[in-house]
């Protein structure tokens, strides 16, 4: 089955063999080396400094890292001011409700783009410490602007926390550009690295992990990366999950890491809009608007979600559906993962012969 949903993806060969690694103590120094591998090349990807950022490396899904992040680096006599633009913004909100964190929101519709001037004003009030944003929205494939979102943070003096689960290793981000506001950012093994659902990360600066606050046992950052660097894990992580990390961050490297990746998807995504676009299906939004991992289409006329994707998914493809209000109205198809031009051309084979009535 060839996987078009934002992840998990496909994975390649070396990845899946990896999966099958020796049985190990999680105390012992093979666990060690492997966790510190995967330390290393996470801030390799983005060439981060050692003495500047950590990476921590922990068990679970997206989620859970940006909920880490969140419960973590706001601290006490801190208010973060949480950007919605979609789904994962809004779920940004209820980690904060559940934390008690002191926080506010800014929103925006679904798909709209984030009006940095709006948030230049809000700012302006000047009662916010932190600013949680979402780089990639997955909602709808919107690249919000992370350039100008780090030029207003930096200029008000605020602390950026990135959600960059479906954007880390394909999409640019500048993490010492702009007054060095990006404090952190969480993110997964299972979208664009291509490693396996079950192991998630934050990358965080050292200073702001000094200042972390402990609200949560099993989520406190600072505690993972204290035993981290010290070349032990507080519980039991995902091993098999962090084997194939560091083989996908390994073949990431390889394949020529973030720049080279995103050239890939954008070739796969460009061949896809405009296959569809012969099919008289077209984007939700503008190219230059969404990000290089996924897009969102319009449904065609007369053609409901469901009988889409079983038709598809009967000749081999997963694509993914729109979320609450853009459920009957849009489908997505990302190309993240083990997946080339082969498939993408008889995608758009299936794809006309499952939109005929
Ligand atoms: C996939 C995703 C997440 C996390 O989802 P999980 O199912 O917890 O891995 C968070 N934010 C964005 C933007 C995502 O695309």
């Amino acid at each position: 089955m060839i996987l078009f949903n934002p992840g998990p993806v496909n994975l390649s060969a070396r990845v899946r063999a990896a999966l099958g690694g020796a049985d190990i103590c999680h105390r012992e120094p093979e666990f060690a080396r492997l966790q510190g591998a995967i330390r290393d090349r996470l801030l390799a990807v983005y060439a981060l400094e050692p003495a500047t950022w950590a990476g921590v490396v922990l068990s679970g899904s997206g989620t859970l890292a940006v909920e880490a992040m969140l419960a973590s680096l706001v601290p006490d006599d801190g208010r973060v001011l949480i950007i919605e633009n979609g789904v994962y913004g809004e779920r940004m909100t209820r980690i904060a409700e559940c934390h008690g964190l002191n926080h506010a929101r800014i929103s925006f519709e679904w798909g709209a783009p984030v009006d940095l001037d709006a948030l230049r004003q809000r700012l302006a009030e000047g009662d916010v410490s932190h600013v949680a944003a979402v780089h990639h929205e997955t909602t709808t494939g919107r690249l919000n602007d992370l350039p100008g979102l780090t030029e207003v943070c930096h200029a008000a003096g605020t602390a950026l926390l990135l959600d960059t689960v479906s954007g880390f290793g394909a999409e640019a981000i500048d993490f010492e550009g702009c007054g060095q506001s990006i404090a952190a950012c969480a993110a997964t093994a299972n979208k664009c690295l291509h490693g396996a659902p079950g192991a998630a990360f934050v990358l965080a600066r050292r200073d702001a992990l000094l200042q972390a606050s402990r609200r949560s046992l099993y989520l406190d950052l600072a505690a993972h990366c204290r035993a981290q660097d010290d070349d032990s894990t507080p519980f039991t992580p995902a091993i098999p999950a962090f084997y194939a990390l560091a083989e996908a961050l390994a073949e990431h490297a390889e394949q020529g890491g973030v720049a080279a990746r995103r050239a890939h998807y954008r070739a796969l995504a460009a061949r896809l809009e405009s296959g569809l676009r012969d099919s008289g299906i077209t984007p939700l939004l503008p190219a230059d608007a969404s990000s290089c991992v996924l897009r969102a289409y319009n449904l065609p006329e007369g053609t409901d979600y469901g009988t889409l994707h079983d038709r598809l998914r009967q000749r081999g493809f997963v694509i993914y559906a729109g979320q609450s209000s853009l459920a009957h109205r849009i489908f997505r198809v990302s190309t993240m993962g083990a997946v080339g031009q082969a498939d993408i051309e008889r995608f758009l084979s299936a794809v006309a012969e499952s939109i005929q009535p």
